[in-house]
C-alpha cells in the first residue's frame, strides 16, 4: 500500500511540549512509520502520496473526553430524556459525531449516553460505514437521589430510555455496571454529585465512599474506566480515593481532593466551556439567566479557577472537554474553547494546553497508547492548520484555518451538511413563557378595561 508523505513548517508532535520546524511524517496503513527532520526523511516511492504543508503547523487531532452523542443540543432535561426515541438519537449522533470530526475531534469520550448509542456510533464508524472521530462508549449515568442525573421529580424517576440509571443500593449499581460492561462500554459514568447540599450549602457527595470504591473496582475488574460528574469536595475525593480514571468539573474541591487526584493518578478536565458559554452567550430572555444558573455558573468558574490553578502547579495531569450536546455548546462548535480556558483561566502555556489537549486526553480512550502524540508506531492521526496555535491557541476554534485533518493517514472531508435546529432537539411543548394576568396583558398593552 502507498504511503503519505507529509512535509510541514512546525510540528507539535506531543510528546514533549516543544515544537520542531522542518519536519517529515511519514504514514502506512494509518500508522506513523517515520516523524522527524525531512532532510533526513526516506525517498517517497512511486504511488505515495505527497503533502506539502511546508508554510504549515501540524499536532495531533484534538481529544475532546467530554461529548454527549445523546442530548442532541439540548435546551432542557426533556430535551434530553423525553422527546426523542432511542432510534432517533443514534442516527442523530451519528451525524453529529461527524460534525465533532469536522472540528478536528479525532477522538472522543462520550461519558453518559442512553442505551447503547455510543457502543452504536463506536462500532459503525469501527466498521467502516460512516465516517467519524474514534469514540469511547459509556452507556447511562450511574445514579442515585443525589445526583445530578436524577433531574425530575422523585415519581417519575428514570425509565430505561433515560441518560440515568437510577440505582438504590449497592448490587443494583454493581449489576448496572455488570450489564454495561457485557454490552461492550469503554467506560462507566458515575454522577458523584448533584444539586443536593446541606443548610450550610456544602454539596452531598452522592454515592458514600464505600460504595464508590466498590463501583469503581467492579468496573476495573472487568476492564472499564471510571469517569464521574463531580463538582463537590466530598464528591471528588471519594471519587479520588476509590481510583476513577477521569474526573469532570471538581470546581468546589480541595487541597485534600488535590493531593488523592495525585495518589490515584486521576486526570481532572474541568469542562469550563459549558459554564464560561453560559455565561458568555445567553441573552436576557433565557431561562439560564431568568433563573439565576448563568450567575451560578459564574461564581462557579471564579471559586473553580483559584483551586484548578493549584491542582496545576501541584502536577494534577488535565484534559480538555466541552459537554458538547447543549444548546449552549453545539456539536462541532466549541470543543477548542477549552483549550483557550486552560491558557486564560487555568494559567497553561499554549503547548501546555495542546499536551493536553491531545496527549492527555488520549489516555481516556480504548487504545489510548496508540493515539494522541505524532511517533513512531502511533496512528496518524492529525491537524494541518495555516497557523500556530503557540501564537494564538484561538486559532483551533476558527475553521478557516484548518487546512486538513487526517484520521488513521486519511483527509477527513470538512464540509458538513447544514440541518434544521428545530427538528433535531428542542421538541418542548412549551407554548407560553410569559403569564397573561390582566395586569401583564394591560402593562403589555395588549388590553385595557
Ligand atoms: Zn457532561
Amino acid at each position: 500500500m502507498s504511503a503519505l508523505h507529509l512535509h510541514c513548517k512546525m510540528l507539535f508532535d506531543s510528546t514533549s511540549l516543544t515544537p520542531r520546524t522542518q519536519q517529515t511524517l511519514i504514514a502506512e496503513n494509518g500508522v506513523l512509520t517515520y516523524v522527524g527532520p525531512t532532510a533526513q526523511a526516506p525517498t517517497p516511492q512511486p504511488g505515495d502520496t505527497l503533502v506539502d504543508a511546508s508554510e504549515h503547523f501540524v499536532m495531533p487531532g484534538l481529544v475532546d473526553v467530554h461529548t454527549h452523542l445523546a442530548f442532541g443540543n439540548a435546551q432542557s432535561e426533556e430535551d434530553i430524556d423525553l422527546w426523542t426515541s432511542d432510534e432517533f438519537r443514534a442516527l442523530r449522533g451519528m451525524f453529529f459525531a461527524q460534525h465533532v470530526l469536522a472540528a478536528g475531534v479525532t477522538s472522543m469520550v462520550c461519558p453518559g449516553d442512553s442505551g447503547q448509542l455510543s457502543i452504536s456510533v463506536r462500532n459503525a464508524i469501527n466498521a467502516g460505514l460512516f465516517d467519524g472521530p474514534r469514540v469511547a462508549a459509556s452507556s447511562r449515568v450511574i445514579t442515585n437521589r443525589q445526583s445530578l442525573n436524577d433531574w425530575f421529580p422523585s415519581r417519575v424517576g428514570a425509565p430505561e430510555f433515560f441518560t440515568a440509571r437510577l440505582v438504590t443500593s449497592r448490587s443494583e449499581a454493581i449489576a448496572e455496571i455488570r450489564t454495561q460492561a457485557k454490552d461492550g462500554v469503554d467506560l462507566i459514568k458515575i454522577a458523584m454529585d448533584g444539586t443536593h447540599r446541606r443548610p450550610d450549602g456544602s454539596i452531598i457527595a452522592a454515592f458514600t465512599a464505600d460504595e464508590t470504591k466498590e463501583m469503581v473496582e467492579e468496573a476495573h475488574r472487568l476492564g472499564c474506566k471510571v469517569a464521574t460528574h463531580a463538582y463537590g469536595r466530598e464528591a471528588v475525593l471519594y471519587a479520588a480515593k476509590a481510583g476513577v480514571d477521569l474526573v469532570f468539573h471538581a470546581f468546589y474541591m480541595d487541597d485534600d481532593c488535590i493531593e488523592a487526584l495525585l495518589d490515584a493518578g486521576s486526570i481532572l478536565a474541568p469542562t469550563m466551556t459549558f459554564p464560561q458559554n453560559t455565561v458568555d452567550f445567553c441573552q436576557p430572555h433565557d431561562p439560564a439567566v431568568t433563573t439565576g444558573y448563568a450567575g451560578y455558573c459564574a461564581r462557579t468558574l471564579e471559586v473553580g479557577s483559584a483551586v484548578l490553578r493549584r491542582a496545576k502547579a501541584a502536577g494534577v495531569p488535565f484534559a480538555c472537554g466541552s459537554d458538547s450536546g447543549f444548546a449552549v455548546t453545539p456539536y462541532g462548535e466549541w470543543h477548542a474553547r477549552e483549550l483557550e480556558l486552560l491558557v486564560k483561566r487555568i494559567g497553561f502555556t499554549p503547548a501546555e494546553a495542546l499536551y493536553a489537549a491531545t496527549n492527555v486526553g488520549a489516555r481516556c480512550m480504548p487504545k489510548g497508547d496508540t493515539l494522541g502524540s505524532l511517533a513512531v508506531g502511533k496512528q496518524a492521526d492529525f491537524l494541518v492548520l495555516d497557523s500556530s496555535p503557540l501564537d494564538d491557541i484561538r486559532v483551533l476554534q476558527d475553521r478557516s484555518r484548518f487546512k486538513a485533518v487526517y484520521k488513521a493517514g486519511q483527509p477527513v472531508n470538512l464540509s458538513r451538511s447544514p440541518y434544521n435546529p428545530k427538528q433535531v432537539s428542542d421538541f418542548n411543548s412549551l407554548k407560553w413563557t410569559d403569564l397573561y394576568t390582566r395586569d401583564r396583558v394591560a402593562q403589555l398593552g395588549k388590553w385595557t378595561v
